[in-house]
């Protein structure tokens, strides 16, 4: 279960979710991130920093500029042992970027952002961070306010229809349907797109981000 302070705000959690300017310094040890231990620090809660792609180069190692929440503008550089190639094809502007336990870098070229070493602790994810945000609070206002008890496409209320029960999308469990001509209408208007931001905050969600014992992975 998602920690009860931080639950309504899931992706808008800035301590779980932080913008570059507050993610831990890799060359400190941040108190918000980590606990000094006897031989060396270790984190004390887990973190995803989240930023949009907005332009990509790099011959023979991809860098990633992307726009965090703040909309500062800061490179992700790939230092996995194929040098971010497994990712190229899902290198699109407009899509956003999560990397888990990110922290400040600062590149040779002067930029600053987040070397990624592991490929376990970086996946794209195909929408704008705008869409995954607004997915995030879509499912914070349903965990709030139960069961939504309108069709999400026409709108006819659960109760009023007739249809007992509203159909849920079978993939993100979040949007609802009276029927099926609904549900097919909806995903040509657009909830193709939701409907993936959708799972990937459901993703989010499940996890326990402000206990930490052993780190997570995508
Ligand atoms: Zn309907
Ligand atoms: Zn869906």
């Amino acid at each position: 279960m998602p920690e009860p302070n931080t639950f309504e705000s899931l992706l808008r959690n800035d301590i779980t979710f932080p913008a570059f300017s507050d993610l831990p310094d890799e060359n400190d040890v941040d108190p918000t991130y980590y606990d000094e231990g006897p031989y060396r620090f270790s984190p004390r809660r887990h973190w995803c920093f989240l930023g949009e792609i907005v332009d990509s180069y790099g011959l023979c190692r991809v860098l990633l500029r992307v726009k965090d929440k703040e909309g500062q503008v800061v490179t992700i550089g790939l230092y996995t042992d194929d040098r971010g190639q497994a990712l190229a094809p899902h290198m699109k502007e407009g899509h956003t970027v999560a990397v888990l336990y990110g922290e400040q870098h600062g590149f040779m070229d002067m930029t600053v952002g987040i070397r990624v070493e592991e490929p376990s602790v970086i996946r794209i994810i195909p929408c704008s961070l705008e869409q995954l945000l607004k997915a995030s609070d879509d499912v914070a206002a349903r965990n709030l306010s139960g069961q939504s008890k309108c069709c999400g496409s026409c709108g006819k209320e659960e109760n009023t229809s007739g249809n007992k029960h509203l159909r849920l999308c079978s993939r993100c469990k979040q949007a609802s349907y009276c029927g099926e001509v609904c549900q097919k209408k909806a995903w040509a208007d657009g909830h193709k797109a939701e409907c993936k931001a959708l799972v990937w905050v459901k993703w989010f969600a499940a996890r326990n981000w402000g206990v930490f014992n052993g780190y997570f992975d995508f």
